[in-house]
């Protein structure tokens, strides 16, 4: 898996998030992998060797949880 740095991230998860209700990236979001509350502006995205780009949490790749295992911080 290779980081990709992403220029416009809002612009990113507007194109590329798999869910309803795009994050803004101001938004504070628990990751359940690490159980770290970080700011939607602070995640990574990497490619694997198919092309396939993961949004990721900002601690990959210690990490391995994906947008898939973000929750709204209330
Ligand atoms: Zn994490």
């Amino acid at each position: 898996m290779k980081e990709i740095i992403i220029k416009d991230k809002q612009k990113y998860l507007k194109e590329n998030y798999p869910f309803e209700g795009v994050p803004k990236l101001k938004d504070k979001m628990r990751c359940i992998h690490c159980d770290m509350i970080f700011t939607v502006a602070d995640f990574k995205v990497f490619k694997d060797n198919s092309g396939f780009e993961f949004i990721c949490c900002p601690n990959s790749p210690d990490c391995d949880g994906t947008v898939i295992d973000w929750f709204e911080v209330e």
